[in-house]
């Protein structure tokens, strides 16, 4: 496989947003056109052989990242937010954070019933986010096809909150 050029790209950022956080910083990746055709061009592979019909990103890398995947495969795109930024009729799924929750939401018309979605953010840390985007699919009775990262960080065990989906992450920490 060719050389993933957002690897030599990412930038390590200790203590963000607070002490102890270790912070992958994708901006440079952005930064680099190559890079980041590349890194969409590898997820769209994924996602295409998953049999995607539709594009989910977490806000708000995954909307980043997932843009150039849906449009790479010419499919439609859906916007997984934060609490109280969609404006039409959505549902919504809180997880856990180490201290407290957060919030996602999705349109109800963003994925028909039988769909088959494949869901794209910049990095799996624990799995929280992710997990709740599945279960946002899934209640709009979609399938999910797939995750696409570009980063993993396999020391916090993600995978294990979004086990039996098929995983794709293009760098592993
Ligand atoms: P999690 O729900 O723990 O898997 O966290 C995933 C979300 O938090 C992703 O949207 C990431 O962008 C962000 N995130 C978590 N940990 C980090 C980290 N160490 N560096 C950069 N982003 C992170």
């Amino acid at each position: 496989m060719a050389k993933v050029l957002a690897a030599d790209l990412i930038r390590d950022v200790p203590d963000f947003p607070k002490p102890g956080i270790l912070f992958k910083d994708v901006t440079p990746v952005l930064q680099n056109a190559a890079a980041l055709q590349q890194a969409a061009d590898l997820i769209a592979a994924d996602a295409k052989s998953q049999g995607a019909e539709v594009i989910i990103g977490i806000e708000s890398r995954g909307f980043v990242f997932g843009v150039p995947v849906a449009l790479g495969l010419g499919l439609p795109f859906v916007m997984a937010r934060k609490l109280g930024k969609l404006p039409y009729d959505r549902i919504t799924e809180e997880y856990a954070l180490e201290y407290g929750t957060n919030t996602i939401e999705m349109h109800t018309d963003s994925v028909t019933p039988g769909q088959r979605a494949y869901i794209v953010d910049d990095l799996l840390a624990t799995g929280g986010t992710a997990a709740a985007a599945a279960r946002l699919v899934e209640r709009l009775n979609g399938h999910v096809c797939g995750f696409g990262f570009l980063v993993e960080l396999t020391a916090l065990e993600g995978r294990k909150n979004i086990l039996g989906y098929p995983l794709h992450a293009l760098i592993e920490y």
